[in-house]
């Protein structure tokens, strides 16, 4: 992030020809809320917020709460590269004077500190994997991408070139350093990467690029999902997620090591430990919805793999596994998936690792086995939960992320997203129609 940022709104909206800014948040459940504000209004909006009902979004607030304000970070301006009369802005929450605690945004800002008072600073680079579809949802946007073998499929990917284009040349627009675009081993799926930053950098990128790819993709007839398992036969979509720690001062990358392990420091496994540790519990921010446990533990897909874990190991470069060191001075996490919240995402790791770092926790051995094929031979390794419940149980009774993330936050999550359940629970699908109408 630049630090000549100009905080003045007001003076950027005339400099930049900026006529609207859209103050937006992101709840707890992941979704983009914003006001749409005049740039002659924005003085006043950046002082003291833009005014919402809380309750009306999924934050664990009343009818009756007051006013809560959504206060624009100005560093995290994004002008529309589509629109340029627009300038996207991620806010922080503020009721009575006072942060919203369970804000995604001040959730993370508050590990983000912790990590610093240890002079941590992590970095992280975010895979949002999406589905283009027909309008309806119901089919793969592209009626000719039918093969078994979807993936880096050439022919597919340069069917959706124009759209492919417009974001990666909006990304190199904002100074993201996009480096490469794929179709992914769905049909319809497809994966584009630029370059890792701070992890609020990367968080508000990620939450921006999800509204990015859906507009893009709405501009051309088509809907783009995030969601982790459209398909039951088609890999889902993950959001794997890279990770390193650095000084303070972001020169250094405390995770690289030349004589340790794979090229990874002390500091590193210990850091991965506590990830590892509290992995099961973490399903429930990084796997947040009901189904999301259709895209891990899943049975094979179309394609011959899901690509996704079912249990808690971590191995070299092997993709089969919940933890892949790619490289010297990095690790990614491939539990996440596209529902996950890109704040709370971000957050859950580094409360994770920062506990594993404080307690030397050790990650164990490295396995080097092709998990899908052997996995079942293991018998000591951690599973993960099978459904959001039992996610949402082992993150309820995790003591670690409770004393790291916060009771006003870790509550009002469970809260709401125990009533998703219970909602789930509460609606009869046709599978079950099909497997006990005639018992
Ligand atoms: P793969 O598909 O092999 O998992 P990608 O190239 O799709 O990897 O994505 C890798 C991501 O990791 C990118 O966002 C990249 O910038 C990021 N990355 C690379 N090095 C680091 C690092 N040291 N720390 C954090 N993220 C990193
Ligand atoms: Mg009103
Ligand atoms: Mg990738
Ligand atoms: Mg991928
Ligand atoms: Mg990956």
């Amino acid at each position: 992030m630049s630090t000549e940022t100009d905080t003045d709104l007001a003076r950027v909206a005339g400099e930049r020809g900026i006529r609207y800014f859209l103050i937006s948040y992101v709840d707890l459940f992941g979704a983009l809320r914003a006001k749409l504000v005049p740039a002659a209004a924005i003085g006043a909006m950046q002082r003291d917020g833009a005014g919402f009902a809380g309750f009306a979004t999924h934050l664990d607030l009343t009818p009756a709460h007051p006013d809560m304000f959504a206060v624009p970070d100005p560093a995290s301006l994004i002008q529309l590269p589509w629109k340029p009369e627009v300038g996207w802005l991620a806010s922080d929450l503020v009721m009575d004077g006072a942060p919203v605690a369970q804000g995604p945004r001040q959730v993370l800002k508050a590990q983000i500190t912790r990590a610093a008072g240890q002079g941590y600073r992590m970095k992280t680079g975010v895979e949002c994997e999406y589905f283009l579809l027909t309008p309806d949802g119901e089919h793969v946007a592209d009626p000719h991408d039918t093969q078994p073998k979807p993936c880096y499929d050439q022919s597919a990917l340069m069917r959706q070139f124009d759209l492919i284009e417009e974001i990666c040349d909006c990304m190199g627009a904002l100074g993201w350093g996009p480096y490469q675009n794929d179709h992914e081993d769905a049909n319809g799926q497809f994966e584009m990467n630029w370059d890792y930053d701070d992890t609020l950098v990367t968080a508000d990128r990620h939450a921006f690029f999800k509204f990015m790819v859906r507009t893009l993709a709405e501009k051309r007839g088509m809907r783009a999902t995030f969601m982790p398992k459209p398909f039951n036969q088609l890999t889902g979509n993950g959001c794997h997620m890279h990770v390193s720690l650095w000084s303070l001062d972001g020169t250094i990358n405390l995770f690289h090591d030349d004589d340790g392990e794979l090229g990874l420091s002390d500091l590193a496994y210990g850091f991965l430990g506590g990830v590892m540790h509290s992995a099961d519990a973490l399903c429930a921010l990084f796997n947040p919805t009901v189904n999301s446990y259709k895209r891990i533990n899943a049975p094979i897909t179309a394609s011959g793999a899901t690509w996704a874990p079912n249990a808690v190991t971590y191995s070299g470069n092997n993709r089969t596994h919940m933890v892949r060191i790619p490289d010297a001075g990095r690790f990614e996490f491939r539990l996440m998936d596209g529902a996950t919240n890109p704040y709370l995402a971000q957050a859950g790791v580094l409360a994770a690792g920062l506990d594993g770092i404080a307690h030397r926790r050790d990650p164990g051995e490295r396995l080097d086995i092709n998990m899908y094929e052997d996995g079942h031979t293991l018998h000591d390794v951690k599973k993960l939960p099978l459904n959001l419940l039992d996610a949402l149980r082992l993150l309820e009774g995790s003591d670690i992320l409770r004393a790291a993330l916060g009771s006003p936050f870790l509550d009002a999550y469970l809260k709401l997203k125990m009533q998703e359940w219970n909602a789930f629970m509460s609606h009869a699908s046709t599978w079950e129609r099909a497997h006990t109408l005639d018992i």
